[in-house]
């Protein structure tokens, strides 16, 4: 039985912008239907910059940021949820309200009433955190928890838009466009369900990586439409768009999706683009938005990864203690890694 600790390490992001805050806090004892978490390590992704710029909204902040995060549990609120205790758990960062109609679907990432870890409510950036019992899920047998972390995110956001929205089937054509945290793993996840991947990015590092992860066929966004329709054959069934700084790769996406194609948003672009309802009809085409990702997502990549169909290395290579999170966001921001991962293990001399 692990020592409940009186206070633990965790990271604030002010509301101003200023730098984050390195503090020690009062752990919180779990109430019945909690488990108390040692964090063992946490993903630095684009939302915890998009959180910092106050893209979430003034409510957001001040807040410990963190939503992709792997842990044990030391402590659980109700006895009978004693069997988690010591187990590995990778976190689901949505907790929506009990009795959702959506969540009973197994659809608990919309709704109303959600809360998202890290931005509704603190997150991973911390040493410790209680969460409900019934967002964590067993890693079962234990992995690398940096590998767990990426997962619940990295690989579990691109795997829902692709299966549970873009309803990708084997043997048909994806083009991912845009080949940064999401689109690389969109490419190796397209592989493994069976797909002829297209990776559309700019910048030859990128799409070198994308071959790696198992592109079949390579484009530049700046070939446009017709060049990378015809690298990939004539027919993309599925274009996933990860590119969120403008609209000009939405109306991309659009304009190499072929007969019955389905467009799945998943970036964050802001700003209205023009589409006409003849060409969605003569393509019957469809265009789907993708939001996060559910429970069972989580399962499903955790069971890929433990058996090596999907490979997180080169999402964990780069690895900082907690107390270097602010380093972490600036080589994100800086394009220098695709995630960082903070190891909390790495504090642990500081007599946790
Ligand atoms: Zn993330």
């Amino acid at each position: 039985m692990t020592a409940i600790p009186t206070t633990g390490a965790a990271v604030v992001m002010p509301p101003d912008g200023g730098p984050l805050q390195f503090v020690q806090r009062p752990v919180d004892s779990p109430a019945a239907g909690e488990a108390l978490i040692r964090i063992q390590a946490c993903g630095v992704c684009g939302s915890d910059a998009f959180l910092q710029d106050g893209g979430f909204g003034p409510a957001s902040l001040p807040r410990v940021p963190g939503h992709e995060a792997a842990g044990v549990v030391i402590a659980v609120g109700d006895p009978t949820d004693e069997p988690w205790v010591g187990r590995q758990v990778a976190l689901y960062y949505i907790e929506g309200p009990p009795d959702s109609a959506w969540g009973r679907a197994g659809h608990e990432n919309v709704g109303p009433g959600i809360r998202r870890m890290g931005v509704d409510v603190d997150g991973a950036f911390a040493e410790y955190i209680v969460r409900s019992i019934r967002t964590l899920i067993a890693v079962e047998p234990p992995l690398d928890p940096a590998a767990v972390a990426v997962a619940t995110d990295a690989l579990a956001t691109p795997y829902h838009a692709l299966t549970a929205v873009g309803g990708l089937a084997a043997g048909e054509t994806l083009a991912v466009v845009g080949l940064g945290g999401i689109g690389s793993n969109a490419v190796q996840i397209g592989r493994h369900l069976g797909a002829t991947v297209v990776a559309v990015g700019r910048g030859e590092a990128k799409l070198a990586q994308a071959r790696e992860l198992g592109a079949h066929v390579t484009a530049h966004s700046s070939d446009g439409a017709e060049a990378i329709i015809a690298a990939a054959g004539g027919q993309i069934d599925v274009v996933l768009q990860c590119v969120g700084e403008n609209t000009a790769m939405d109306r991309l996406a659009i304009d190499i999706a072929g007969y019955r194609g389905r467009v799945v948003f998943i970036a964050v672009s802001q700003e209205d683009f023009p589409v006409r309802a003849t060409e969605l009809i003569w393509r019957e085409l469809s265009l789907k938005g993708s939001r996060g990702f559910t429970r069972r997502d989580i399962e499903d990549v955790l069971a890929l990864v433990a058996s090596g169909a999907l490979t997180t290395d080169h999402l964990t290579r780069h690895r900082r203690p907690l107390r270097e999170a602010a380093e972490a966001i600036a080589d994100l921001r800086a394009g220098a890694v695709l995630r960082t991962v903070l190891t909390m293990d790495q504090n642990e001399g500081d007599g946790q």
